[in-house]
């Protein structure tokens, strides 16, 4: 999974791309340390740490007898920065957090670990059991996405990528995908382990779907799911659909009063969310097949038919390729379609 990875390089690359890009831009929008926090409920706080390309992502901290945090922001010095400011506003520093619990490694969840685990020592935990198979073809995963998704959407959106260099791109879409193992000194949990966090007792849901190693982490007291990017405000791409029906399923098993997502505002109405996101599956699911009609097609071509107006930026063009590939994959798996390449470049037809 970590192979042609460099270990250190691509996290320094992406801070780079991310600082000279964006972070004037977000600078710009002023926002505040205390418009950055939100209590959520007693002793639990949600931080807005910014990263370049899609929403802020949501860390949560967990005030018991320790500190906790879960999910540790993208991965950047200003994450350090952004999350000690925030600690100081609540009456604490950085060296009192404990415990990173990371729901899923991926670089804006996971990223921030690496530079906190620089400055102060804390206990960092992850979910790094068996993956549900697709993870083992990272490797043709990522070449996909250069051929079936960057290439052509480079081209299509050119004009719009003034900033952007079409390898730092690549290179920041490649390493998205962060080993939770870059964390160094990481403690596994199983499905289903209880958590003590300083008296808070959490139980780790394993919810493969947007990753093999995704997990939820419930709180029975107070009937508290932190989703990670399972269900996040529009359905975020998969790469895995059907694993992630499966997690919808288990989820529903739990009561649940409200959802505290990796992205976006928490959720007060769990069943609705749980269901809006297997219809919208369903929905593109028939949307994505009814596009593969007649003929072959690239990504671009099905993103073109399945949205009505052509992405404008990189962030909403990253969302439409994404989502596509995750049903390609699921129907090339499934056999109900074939991929083929012609001149580097990726054709999907209906077999
Ligand atoms: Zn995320």
């Amino acid at each position: 999974m970590e192979q042609g990875i460099d270990s250190h390089k691509p996290l320094e690359y992406i801070n780079n791309i991310w600082s000279a890009n964006y972070l004037k831009l977000k600078r710009k929008r002023g926002k505040t340390v205390k418009s950055r926090i939100q209590e959520i409920d007693s002793g639990i706080f949600c931080i807005k740490i910014p990263q370049p390309f899609y929403p802020d992502t949501n860390v949560f901290l967990l005030e018991g007898k320790e500190l906790t945090l879960i999910d540790a922001g993208f991965a950047s010095q200003e994450t350090v920065t952004t999350l000690s400011v925030s600690l100081k506003y609540l009456g604490y520093s950085l060296p009192d957090l404990s415990t990173i619990i990371y729901t899923h490694p991926h670089v804006d969840h996971v990223g921030g670990g690496v530079f906190i685990n620089r400055e102060v020592k804390v206990k960092n935990i992850g979910y790094r059991g068996q993956p549900s198979g697709e993870e083992e073809d990272f490797e043709s995963f990522t070449a996909n996405a250069r051929k079936g998704v960057l290439k052509d959407g480079m081209d299509i959106l050119k004009d719009n990528l003034p900033r952007i260099k079409k390898e730092d791109l690549f290179n920041y879409i490649e390493n998205y995908f962060l080993p939770v193992g870059k964390v160094e000194r990481i403690v596994d949990v199983r499905d289903r382990e209880t958590l003590d966090l300083g008296g808070i007792k959490i139980m780790v849901v394993h919810t493969p779907g947007h990753s093999s190693y995704h997990i939820c982490l419930y709180e029975p007291i107070r009937k508290i799911l932190f989703s990670g990017d399972l269900l996040i405000g529009r359905l975020s791409p998969l790469l895995n659909v059907r694993d992630f029906l499966k997690s919808l399923a288990r989820i529903r098993q739990y009561e649940i009063r409200l959802i505290l997502p990796g992205h976006g505002p928490v959720r007060k109405w769990p069943e609705k969310v749980i269901v809006r996101a297997e219809q919208t599956v369903q929905r593109y699911e028939q949307k994505i097949l009814g596009a593969l009609d007649g003929g072959r097609h690239t990504v671009m071509d099905i993103v073109g038919k399945l949205y009505s107006r052509a992405p404008e930026n990189i962030v909403e063009y990253l969302a439409q390729a994404g989502m596509v590939m995750s049903f390609l994959r699921m129907f090339t798996h499934e056999g109900r379609i074939s991929c083929r390449e012609v001149d580097e470049k990726l054709f999907y037809e209906l077999n």
